[in-house]
């Protein structure tokens, strides 16, 4: 299908042409259905790598694949800013979860465009789309000359969605931390939410939780099973544990990132002093569904149950039976806080143990505040209608590394106001990714927009 001149492409305030900005679109979403059609199913990233790299230099962009595995590249690619300014990345990653084509209506890896205006494929919105906006806003800013006083890095990286391989993110930022800059714009935010209330907001993913498994041993004295009374099985001590823990839900903390979240959605800075902790979050999660029961999970330390384990053998009633609680906590919760609640959880009446399963893996934040928050809260106002919704994410993004090595201001954003978030959250790591190129038009007018205004 032809592509339409998108009347939001063009970035607000900047002097460029409308054939520019035609242009920008255009090759935006064309990258999209490139890198799209590579299976990138958390390998074969320097395949994509190699795409941007040539797109890139093509713009007249320094692009450099830094590699520790030759077949999982990331890219870095620089405009040096003139000095004197704040630096500014584009960050994203190459790689994808599986697919498997059975399950969807259309080839995961095909790129389709559908009449409507959607593009289909893995990575569709997670997170090629996003990548391709980034690129095509780099190439766009190169085209038309521009410098920034800091320098404008784009940073796309292998192994994000498995994160194991020591060769995406968690590898570069010690490998190179000339990839340091200021601020830093990723994944995890930008989706658009109508509030009961009548106003609308987006969201901005400015941080994320981190995890902290416990294990849970109920503690008896192990017995023949043929003879039930004698001896004390830890399973149905474990079972009266279990029915304390319930779904694990969190218990409410007053934290800043909580308050900053609620007060968004109640347009209420004062609400939880008004309202109580539970108050406040019961209230806001009634503005949109996508926050009922989520809202409440995000603002404390969950302990959902999901692993079991008894007895070895039928016919011996164990003396331990255990569960392991998949633990999610906020920015700032020590390892010992997690112990506490979940001690507080199961009280004092019931024999049990808890340890640690594994080393907790710490969650950070940055502030809704500064240059780059002002300048996307002004977006989202003239551009979108929409004021900012800050939120933590309960999943995990590289803005973690960015944040923890270099104390990189890093959020999540790219605005989608075409793809419904029903969509996008459907999508999500799911069968059916899709996502409006009008979008990605959109992401790529932005970012050139957010360039230009926070560099200069
Ligand atoms: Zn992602």
């Amino acid at each position: 299908m032809t592509i339409s001149a998108n009347p939001t492409s063009q970035a607000p305030g900047s002097p460029e042409s409308p054939q520019e900005a035609d242009r920008r679109s255009r090759e935006s979403i064309e990258l999209a259905r490139e890198i799209i059609k590579i299976d990138s199913t958390n390998g074969n990233e320097t395949a994509v790598a190699e795409i941007l790299a040539d797109y890139l230099r093509a713009n007249g962009v320094e692009a450099e694949l830094i590699a520790n595995d030759p077949a999982r590249a990331n890219i870095v690619a620089r405009i040096p800013g003139t000095g004197g300014g704040p630096s500014l990345a584009f960050v994203g990653h190459n790689d994808v979860v599986p697919a498997d084509p059975r399950d969807w209506e259309v080839p995961p890896f095909e790129a389709v465009l559908d009449d409507a205006g959607f593009l289909w494929g893995r990575g569709a919105v997670d997170m090629k789309d996003e990548v391709a906006a980034r690129t095509a806003a780099m190439a766009s800013l190169s085209r038309q000359g521009w410098r920034g006083a800091g320098d404008l890095l784009l940073v796309i990286v292998a192994d994000e969605e498995d994160g194991s391989a020591n060769v995406g993110m968690n590898w570069l930022v010690k490998e190179r931390p000339d990839i340091a800059t200021d601020f830093a714009l990723n994944e995890g935010g930008g989706m658009a939410y109508p509030l009961a209330d009548g106003r609308a907001v987006i969201d901005v993913a400015i941080g994320e939780k981190g995890t902290c498994p416990i294990r849970v041993d109920a503690v008896g004295e192990a017995g023949h099973a043929s003879m039930p009374e004698i001896g004390d099985n830890a399973v149905p001590i474990l079972g009266q544990l279990l029915t304390i823990l319930g779904k694990g839900q969190a218990e409410p903390i007053d934290h800043p990132t909580i308050r900053a979240m609620v007060s968004a959605l109640l347009n209420d800075d004062d609400a939880i002093d008004r309202l109580g902790l539970v108050g406040a979050i019961a209230q806001a999660s009634q503005m949109h569904p996508r926050w009922h029961g989520a809202l409440t999970s995000t603002s404390g330390i969950t302990m959902a149950p999901t692993m079991l384990h008894g007895s070895k053998a039928r016919n011996v009633m164990p003396a331990r039976a255990a569960v392991e609680l998949d633990c999610r906590i906020l920015p700032g919760t020590t390892e010992a806080e997690v112990m506490a609640a979940v001690r507080a959880r199961l009280g004092d009446d019931l024999s049990y143990e808890l340890s640690h399963v594994e080393p907790a893996i710490h969650g950070n934040a940055s502030k809704p505040e500064g240059a780059l928050w002002a300048l996307m809260a002004a977006y989202a106002a003239q551009t979108l209608g929409s004021q900012l919704m800050p939120v933590l994410c309960t999943g995990f993004t590289d803005s973690v590394f960015l944040r923890q090595e270099f104390g990189t201001v890093a959020y999540g954003f790219s605005p989608f106001t075409t793809t419904p978030s029903e969509v996008i959250e459907a999508g999500f790591h799911n069968k059916n990714e899709r996502v409006h190129i009008d979008d990605i038009a959109l992401s790529a007018a932005f970012h050139v927009h957010a360039a230009q205004t926070l560099l200069g």
